[in-house]
């Protein structure tokens, strides 16, 4: 039976406890809900991937309490990497570096290269710390479906085959680690995320962010990802012509309130500012699924700072686009 533990000390210990014995605990970081196991342990790593029914190919994030802790897990830190760490850990921010053969392969899907990350949420550092090993965890939330950020997610997803959920309340920053591969001479985003881009690049210098390049070191990232159960389209058109249309089996996902006619709208925040549209992102999309609404209509983020992890996790959520022609709306699969 799963337990959901309040986050005391003496309950942190005994997740603690259960990561050295190969047990899996989730637990809250900064971004969403992890789902965690010694990293060095291949039997608990293998229940991770069994748990949520992720494909071997998709390699798992290591989480470590301490900046040295990367000399421990990684062969070479390129001086990029160690500016980007002094900048930014702990926070968002995953390295993706050359592995020592301490990291079990299963942890890489077979990759020389290991993503490594400190979070900075005071439960995972702790957890971390009290394990006394780094822990792998991708976030606690069955393959393909939306990340969780409160711990009922990680119960309605993963059910049973967790040890332990620490209650952690909800996450702050609510959208994934931004991933970047990092040699001494180039940096190369493979996923956007919590730290925004602008930011990395005022450490680095420009980097890159060739799609076709991130496919092919990071095979994990899969176009269709992060999916509710209803159908998600995203919006193309007039932001004046949708707001008249009458539909309430659709469901209106925006950055803003709109007045909108008979179709019901969520907005992701009350004045746009993009954390908390990045924070309530997933909630949203889980609480609507629970609605029977025919598709969620989504409006498109401005891309900037945290909107370029808001559009791609819109669009990686996406079915498709919609747009209207004849004042009716028209979907299209992608
Ligand atoms: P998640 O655990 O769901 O946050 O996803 C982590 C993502 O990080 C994976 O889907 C990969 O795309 C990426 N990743 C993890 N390890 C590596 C690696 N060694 N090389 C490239 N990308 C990685
Ligand atoms: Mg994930």
């Amino acid at each position: 039976m799963t337990e959901i533990l309040e986050p005391t000390e003496k309950n942190i210990i005994k997740a603690a406890k259960s990561i050295r014995q190969d047990g899996l605990v989730a637990f809250p970081t900064e971004t969403v809900y992890g789902l965690g196991g010694c990293a060095f342990s291949e039997k608990a790593v293998v229940k991770i991937f069994e748990a949520k029914k992720r494909p071997r190919f998709d390699p798992l994030i290591v989480h470590i309490a301490e900046k040295d802790d990367y000399k421990l897990l990684c062969r070479i830190i390129p001086s990029p990497a160690e500016k980007l760490i002094d900048a930014f850990c702990p926070g968002p921010l995953t390295l993706v570096l050359p592995k020592r053969e301490n990291v079990p392969d299963i942890v890489t899907s077979g990759l020389d290269t290991v993503a490594v990350r400190i979070p900075s949420h005071p439960i995972a550092l702790k957890l971390i710390q009290y394990s006394k090993c780094p822990i792998a965890a991708p976030s606690a939330n069955r393959f393909g479906h939306v990340s969780p950020t409160q711990a009922e997610d990680v119960l309605s997803d993963l059910g049973d085959s967790v040890d332990f959920i620490l209650d952690g309340g909800p996450t702050l920053v609510g959208v994934e680690s931004t991933v970047v591969f990092v040699t001494e001479e180039e940096t190369i985003l493979l996923r956007p995320g919590g730290i925004p881009i602008e930011d990395i690049e005022n450490v680095v210098g420009k980097i890159s962010t060739k799609r076709k390049m991130s496919k092919l070191l990071s095979p994990g990232l899969t176009k269709k990802h992060y999916s509710p159960k209803t159908p998600l389209y995203i919006y193309e058109g007039n932001i004046d012509e949708l707001i008249e249309i009458d539909r309430d089996d659709y469901a209106l996902l925006t950055p803003i309130p709109l007045l909108v006619n008979d179709i019901s709208m969520v907005p992701l925040s009350q004045d746009g500012d993009v954390k908390e549209i990045a924070a309530n992102l997933f909630h949203q999309l889980r609480s609507l699924e629970r609605m029977d609404y025919r598709a969620i209509i989504a409006i498109p983020v401005k891309q900037s700072g945290l909107g370029h992890a808001v559009m791609d996790r819109l669009i990686r959520a996406s079915t498709g686009t919609v747009k209207i022609e004849n004042q009716k709306l028209v979907f299209i699969d992608r």
